[in-house]
């Protein structure tokens, strides 16, 4: 059933109420956009809480973010939106807010890349980190040229989010899983590291995306997700050993001996 253009409007304010009342935005940070057709985006104007908007607040601007309707001026991210959608004839909305843990790895230059959890793996495989931007100019969409193509969730550095989807209520639930993975990451972190599944499960996961009837734009493409295998850590768990500080001194110290150094 193809919704009115006063359905959509109802539609973004729904979720900009979600997206003030989980803290992913402040004062008027944020903006939620709709694509009606081929030649209009409906939008949440510059300057408004979306936890506070009304459907006729919203504004409606070209392709190009220019406004065509409403009394309210547009963002000046704008670009963002028609940047996604000029790449991506599939994405039907846009959602881009600084929900504070996911925004908190992009701020100490961390993307959201390890394989850890398997719904996360299903539905987005990983969300990479756009490099930063200045706001309102040309140089906050051109880091993301090359990601919007392969995924639908983007972290933006020193920034915050843009998820995007076939609606505005799939493009939130990408941001939802995406700072929710954010936040067990981090614990995980806390408690001493998180286990990143080998790579077999990864690619069993993959595999699990027709079964789900998932569309997910990331192919398990290497680095995304990054598997246990790619990590670095090397070595199954029973290749590894451990050893005290003092065990370690004593290794170092007999080896020593042995070359006859001292
Ligand atoms: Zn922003």
């Amino acid at each position: 059933m193809v919704k009115t253009e006063r359905e959509l409007r109802e539609d973004i304010c729904q979720i900009g109420r979600l997206v003030f009342q989980k803290g992913w935005v402040a004062a008027n940070d944020g903006n939620i956009t709709i694509r009606l057709d081929a030649d209009r985006i409906l939008a949440t104007p510059t300057g408004v809480c979306k936890g506070m908007m009304h459907p006729d607040d919203l504004i409606i601007v070209d392709m190009k973010g220019n406004k065509i309707q409403g009394r309210a001026e547009r963002t000046s991210e704008i670009a963002m939106h028609t940047t996604v959608y000029g790449l991506r004839p599939d994405i039907k909305s846009v959602v881009h807010a600084h929900p504070p843990v996911a925004t908190g790895f992009a701020t100490a230059g961390r993307s959201l890349n390890l394989a850890l959890l398997p719904e996360v793996v299903i539905g987005l495989g990983c969300v990479p980190l756009a490099a930063y931007g200045l706001p309102g100019t040309p140089a906050l969409t051109e880091p993301m040229l090359p990601l919007i193509p392969k995924y639908d969730a983007l972290m933006m550095a020193n920034h915050g989010a843009v998820c995007y989807g076939e609606d505005v209520f799939k493009a939130y639930f990408k941001m939802e899983t995406m700072e929710h993975f954010a936040r067990i990451q981090l614990v995980a972190e806390l408690l001493g590291g998180a286990k990143v599944l080998p790579r077999k499960e990864v690619d069993a996961l993959l595999d699990s995306r027709t079964r789900y009837g998932v569309k997910a734009k990331s192919s398990g493409e290497p680095g995304c997700p990054v598997a246990f295998e790619d990590t670095g850590a090397g070595g199954s768990e029973d290749e590894r050993f451990y050893v005290t500080r003092a065990e370690l001194i004593g290794l170092v110290d007999e080896a020593i001996k042995a070359r006859g150094v001292r």
